[in-house]
Order: structure tokens, then C-alpha cells, then sequence
């Protein structure tokens, strides 16, 4: 069952929370000269047009990348994030008749607000030699990533599932690299799926970065995955940071945001922890805010 599409909720205060760590691990990765490799196991559909009937109709953004641009100053760790936001213009080479934002297939609608989603943010990060391998399931949000990113011979896009994917295809010839897993948890299964495939992928591939995107919903399924995640024997350790609301989300509704990165580079626990106290006061959150950051496995 594939019912979920991102353009209802891109640029809202969990992609705020989960691209803003994204683009401080990749910046790590940028470091050194040699190549890294990056896998989206769940990509959408690429880029957002904040315009757009689906985004209008729930307004998410606005409480997440508009109410974070709308403050005069930042903490540092998220300039990265945010000049990549501001210089994001997707490429009209993409643009096709009838397309999942709601486009018409003729020039962006005026004026242009656009919300790179993971596939280009990671793609605007990559150097010659890199590489990035996205898999995408849904059949029009796969063709509609297809159309947009068909003219970069750094990528490789899979109609597959990513789950499975993922577990077939580490480690990959570039052994430097970071893996994303954003699943929709269409199903509350996805909670288990994503622990088993990172937990799989990590006997395999066992230096990468490994970062899970989750809700915080009131069922506590996240607590599952905590248990799941401190069993990995991460060398570099397993970090967990939430940006939830104590109360307040409601039958169905998400509390909060959360991320458990698997060995993740140096300093970006100091890093997630200025943002998330950040964060936390800023976007629009069902209830009042609470920022957690712990180490579920000690880096050794
Ligand atoms: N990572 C994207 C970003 O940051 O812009 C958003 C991804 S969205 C939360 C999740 C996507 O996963 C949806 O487009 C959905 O169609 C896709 N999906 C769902 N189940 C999948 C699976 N088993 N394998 C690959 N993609 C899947």
C-alpha cells in the first residue's frame, strides 16, 4: 500500500530536522578528496513546489523551513542547510506534463518557491567522483524523480524497494558513504522493516553512516526502535535525537521528529544538539516542545 506523497508535507519541521543533520553529514563527508557514496533507499519525488495544491493544503511548511527562515539569527551548524534551501532552483529540464506537485508541465508558477527533497539536496553535494544510488517505489513519484534527475550520469535511480534494496547492494564499490532511510510508515510494520535492513546493511557495510528518519507518534512505536538500534555494534556509535511536543498530537496526528544515526561523523552530536534546542522554540510543534539527544551506543 503506497498511499503517502511528501508533497503534502515537504519543508515541514521534520524535513527541517532530518535535511539539516543530512547536510551537516555530508559536508563531513566532503572533507576528504576521496569519493563517498550516498543510498536513499525512499527519495519522493525529488523537489517540492511549495505553491502547489498539495502543499497549500496543509500549510506544514510554514511552520517548518518558513517559520525557520523567518528568524533573524541561526545557530551556525544550520547555514549549510538553510543557503542550500535559499539557492535551490530546481532544473526546468524536469518539468513534464501533469507531474505529482501539481504543475502543469509549463514554467514554474510565480513566484517560485521550491523545497529540494533528499535526492537533491544530497545531488547539490555531490563532487565529480561521488555517487548516489535512490530508490523510489511509488510508480509516479518514481517517474516524476526519473523525468528530474535523467541527465546526471552520478546517479542511479531504482524502482525498487528499499528495504530490500538496500541489504542487496552494500557494500558498494565506494566504501566511504552514508545511507538515508526515510520510509513513509504507510504500515506500522515500517518501524521493524527499516531496524532489520540498517541492522542488516551495517554487518555488511559496517563503516558507513546510517541515519533513520521517524515520526514520534502517541502509539510509541519509536520505542521499538530504540531497543533495535542499541543492540547494533556501531564502532562509532548509534545517536538518537528527537524535536517532539510532550503533548498535544492526537489520533494520528505526529508528536514529533526523530533521527538514530549509526556511527555518525565527528562532532555532529555538538552540532545536532545547538540545533535541536533551536528547533525546539521555533517550528510549529502540536504542543510544547522538547528536544532529546542521547547516545544509544557509546562510540568507542
Ligand atoms: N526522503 C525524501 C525527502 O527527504 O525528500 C522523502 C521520502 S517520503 C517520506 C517516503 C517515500 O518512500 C515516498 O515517496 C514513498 O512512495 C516511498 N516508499 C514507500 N515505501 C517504499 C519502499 N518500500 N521502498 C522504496 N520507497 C518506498
Amino acid at each position: 500500500m503506497l498511499s503517502y506523497l511528501h508533497g503534502f508535507h515537504a519543508g515541514n519541521f521534520a524535513d527541517v530536522h532530518k535535511h539539516s543533520a543530512l547536510v551537516l553529514i555530508l559536508a563531513h563527508l566532503q572533507k576528504k578528496a576521496k569519493p563517498f557514496s550516498v543510498i536513499d533507499t525512499h527519495a519522493g519525488a525529488g523537489w517540492y513546489d511549495l505553491s502547489s495544491v498539495q502543499a497549500q493544503k496543509t500549510g506544514e511548511w510554514q511552520g517548518g523551513i518558513a517559520a525557520v527562515q523567518r528568524e533573524a539569527q541561526v545557530p551556525l551548524a544550520m547555514v549549510p542547510y538553510l543557503d542550500l534551501i535559499d539557492d535551490f532552483v530546481p532544473d526546468n529540464r524536469g518539468f513534464g506534463a501533469g507531474s505529482e506537485d501539481g504543475s502543469n508541465g509549463d514554467e514554474p508558477s510565480v513566484p517560485p518557491l521550491y523545497y529540494p527533497g533528499s535526492p537533491f539536496i544530497v545531488q547539490k553535494m555531490l563532487r565529480e567522483d561521488d555517487h548516489l544510488t535512490v530508490m523510489e517505489l511509488h510508480p509516479r513519484e518514481y517517474e516524476t524523480l526519473d523525468r528530474r534527475l535523467y541527465h546526471d550520469r552520478r546517479v542511479t535511480l531504482q524502482k525498487r524497494d528499499g528495504y530490500e534494496g538496500l541489504v542487496a547492494m552494500v557494500p558498494p564499490a565506494i566504501r566511504r558513504g552514508l545511507v538515508l532511510m526515510d520510509p513513509s510508515y504507510d504500515v506500522k510494520q515500517d518501524y521493524v522493516r527499516a531496524a532489520r535492513s540498517i541492522i542488516a546493511a551495517h554487518r555488511r557495510w559496517a563503516t558507513a553512516t546510517y541515519m533513520l528518519w521517524y515520526p514520534i507518534l502517541e502509539d510509541g512505536f519509536d520505542l521499538e526502535l530504540h531497543d533495535m538500534f542499541s543492540q547494533i555494534p556501531a564502532t562509532g556509535g548509534v545517536l538518537c535525537s528527537e524535536i517532539a511536543a510532550s503533548h498535544g498530537g492526537g489520533k494520528g496526528r505526529m508528536l514529533g521528529s526523530g533521527l538514530l544515526i549509526v556511527n555518525p561523523p565527528y562532532q555532529l552530536d555538538e552540532q545536532l544538539a545547538n540545533i535541536g534546542d533551536w528547533l525546539r522554540d521555533v517550528v510549529d510543534l502540536p504542543g510544547p516542545g522538547v528536544h532529546f539527544q542521547d547516545w544509544l551506543v557509546k562510540a568507542q
